[in-house]
């Protein structure tokens, strides 16, 4: 019990100073997604609480440098979620080291880095779920996607509510594993 109640002074200090699980240096604590694989949340929460708002807010980065829509997503997922955004790809790939989202929503198509390139530095430096935001629809693209490590897709123009989903989805699929 002493290591599961020394998680959130172990996540605040990351957050505090910026640090990555991959800084931790030997003696420090483990990375917060081991220690978050245990069941400490399904002994203390009702079962009949599925809301994921009741969790604790996810933390969602959205790198898309289109202003409409960035503010669209934002506002649409921060009704459930914290938001991260960036405009740009140095600035996303900056943040999904540094602030250690829990899933990303990724626009193929950024002005200064090819979107292709961003999914792949971030799989070098996390494992945190991608899904990958694009007007590019044929299934040779979809698959070259998927291929990158993105963990879905959702072609422009998309639904609020498909967002929405999908994320929800992925974050299921990530908190069980
Ligand atoms: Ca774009």
């Amino acid at each position: 019990l002493g290591v599961l109640l020394s998680v959130p002074s172990a996540e605040n200090a990351n957050k505090i100073n910026g640090l990555g699980a991959r800084r931790n240096g030997p003696g420090q604590r483990p990375p917060r997604r081991v220690v978050t694989s245990t069941p400490v949340l399904a002994r203390v929460r009702p079962l009949d609480s599925p809301s994921m708002a009741e969790q604790s807010a996810a933390r969602i980065l959205v790198i898309e440098d289109h202003a409409d829509t960035r503010r669209f997503l934002e506002s649409m997922l921060g009704r459930e979620f914290e938001v991260l955004v960036s405009e740009n790809a140095v600035l996303g790939i900056e943040l999904a080291r540094n602030q250690r989202p829990d899933l990303i929503l990724l626009d193929l198509g950024l002005p200064d880095v090819p979107g292709e390139t961003v999914a792949r530095e971030i799989r070098r430096a996390t494992a945190t779920p991608i899904l990958i935001l694009t007007a590019k629809a044929s299934e040779e693209e979809r698959i070259g996607g998927l291929q990158l490590g993105a963990d879905d897709y959702v072609t422009k123009p998309f639904s609020p509510q498909e967002v929405v989903l999908r994320v929800q989805a992925i974050l299921r699929r990530d908190r069980k594993s």
